[in-house]
């Protein structure tokens, strides 16, 4: 590392007292964000038709928060009768309410939604961040005000379907089943209940039993906004209850993000039936790096693609492939700026990593890193420190790792890179086209016909030129392969929740 001033123990970094480290990089005095503000229940109900009501078999769960195993709420199991109630209340809401309401109006509770999302914004990021694990500046900077984004966006739609989609009869497709992860579980709320909402229908959504807290207080949110009771129903519960939203019959979509695995279980569980799917699963994303690429600002956007966030993202930037003629110069620099990250608590506004979502997520992690450890790839990892207590995992590379390697192939969800060299751009796309997956992928270079000729051969439903995980409300999200398919985002977004005639 650079010469780097060392802050001294009273935190003036700078002052006379600073003293030259020319070992390790700044070291930072803790800047936790502060808990005050924020309102936990000690136990949460189920969201269903404008209420919070107890499970009907009287059973909760806790969840905790993964960078102290600390316990932060009891919430209700949902069992088959409570799916059964909340997909009543959301088709009453449906037919008696919702889809007769002229569509400005729907704009309108959008649009509210919207605002008192960006007014307890603190509270929801903070939330976030302890039931999550990821730094409060994800969760400040990225989770919230995108989820705001989302309902305003689509809130602008609601009243001009007709423009959406010109010469076309559009009608909504009813009561809508949603099933989200734990990696952002407030925003891919917002994803999927925004353009629901928006196109006429009424939605059931269930988020991970390990972050189902902001989703909780999403359904306060629509509660404390006025929203007609059963529009929006937020249940709690595990793989089983999201089964039994899969398999109700009066579901007319299933809209879900998470593992390719249990993509493929929903997929078969609605063959036959006339439901609606669209499934956003797993990815491995390439970022390929050419010789001509601005090298420090592809180094920070590979940090950026699969560090920052744990990797908790299924669009993470995980394999590497760098232009040999300057793979050594870039693997010094990754490492260099793999250094200076800071690792732990995910509250306090320095923290760059935080915690793994959970316990099981982390033994996956390890036990990959185990796998790639005998597979032969070179190991590497920062040599920061990481906090005893919780579930925390050092950036970690694999390098000269070859395309038949596990880790190269499956996704590990976690802070492990994988680290391949090409010489041409044929031999480049071929190799990070050889996965499963086709989700998203990242081009750094100079040339702007270099960049166009790469998105028109890459096989993944977003390439990022220059930049990495960069979202928009406006710009579709979605995959290729084993992916999944359908869009969320943008106009394509609303096409999941419409029927065109
Ligand atoms: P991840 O690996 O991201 O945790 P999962 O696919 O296991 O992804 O979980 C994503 C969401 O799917 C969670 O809300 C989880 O409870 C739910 N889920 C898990 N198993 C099933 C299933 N068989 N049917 C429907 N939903 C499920």
């Amino acid at each position: 590392m650079e010469n780097k001033l060392k802050t001294s123990k009273n935190g003036s970094a700078g002052s006379k007292k600073a003293a030259l480290d020319f070992s390790s990089g700044w070291n930072y005095d803790p800047s936790p964000e502060s808990k005050d503000h924020i309102r936990l229940e000690k136990k949460y109900g189920l969201f269903i038709n404008g209420e919070f009501v107890k499970p009907s078999s009287g059973k909760y769960f806790g969840t905790i928060n993964p960078a102290n195993e600390e316990h932060l709420a009891q919430v209700a199991l949902a069992e088959e009768k409570d799916v059964n109630d909340a997909v009543k209340a959301a088709r009453t809401a449906y037919n008696k309410v919702w889809s007769k309401m002229p569509a400005a109006e729907r704009g309108k509770y959008l649009y509210r939604i919207a605002r008192m999302i960006q007014e307890r914004s603190r509270e929801l990021a903070v939330i976030e961040s302890m039931d999550g694990g990821k730094p409060i500046r994800e969760s400040r900077d990225v989770d919230v005000p995108l989820a705001a984004a989302h309902f305003f966006y689509y809130a602008g739609w609601a009243d001009k379907l007709d423009y959406a989609f010109p010469n076309r009869k559009v009608s909504p497709l009813g009561v809508a089943g949603q099933i989200i992860p734990w990696n952002f579980p407030l925003l891919m709320a917002a994803w999927k209940i925004a353009p629901a909402l928006a196109a006429g229908n009424t939605v059931v959504l269930k988020p991970a039993e390990t972050t189902p807290l902001t989703a909780l207080k999403l359904a306060e949110i629509i509660r404390d906004a006025g929203l007609p009771p059963g529009v929006v129903n937020i249940i709690t519960g595990a793989g089983k209850t999201g089964a039994s939203i899969v398999n109700h019959k009066d579901i007319n979509k299933i809209a879900f993000t998470g593992s390719t695995d249990v993509g493929k279980l929903i997929q078969r569980a609605v063959a036959g039936t006339d439901k609606k799917v669209t499934l956003e699963l797993g990815g491995k994303a390439a970022n390929i790096i050419f010789e001509d690429a601005p090298l420090d600002q592809a180094v920070e956007g590979i940090i950026n693609g699969i560090f920052f966030n744990q990797g908790h993202v299924c669009c993470a930037g995980s394999r590497l492939f760098i232009q040999e003629s300057v793979a050594a110069k870039v693997i010094r620099k990754l490492k260099a700026r793999m250094e200076s990250l800071i690792v732990g608590d995910p509250l306090d506004k320095n923290t760059d990593i935080g915690a793994i979502n959970s316990k099981m997520q982390l033994e996956k992690i390890r036990e990959y890193i185990g796998i790639g450890k005998n597979e032969g790839a070179e190991f590497y990892e920062s040599s920061c420190s990481i906090p005893s207590k919780g579930y925390f995992c050092r950036p970690t590379l694999f390098l000269n790792a070859s395309q038949s390697h596990r880790v190269v192939q499956e996704e590990i969800f976690g802070p492990v890179l994988t680290v391949q060299t090409f010489r041409t751009v044929e031999e480049v796309i071929e190799k990070a086209n050889n996965t499963p997956y086709g989700l998203s992928a990242g081009v750094w270079t100079d040339k702007g016909s270099k960049i166009f000729n790469m998105m028109s051969k890459m096989r993944a439903g977003v390439v990022w030129a220059n930049t990495f995980n960069k979202f928009d409300p406006t710009s579709p999200f979605g995959g290729y392969k084993e992916s999944g398919y359908g869009r969320e985002g943008g106009l394509h977004g609303l096409m999941g929740y419409v029927n065109l005639k």
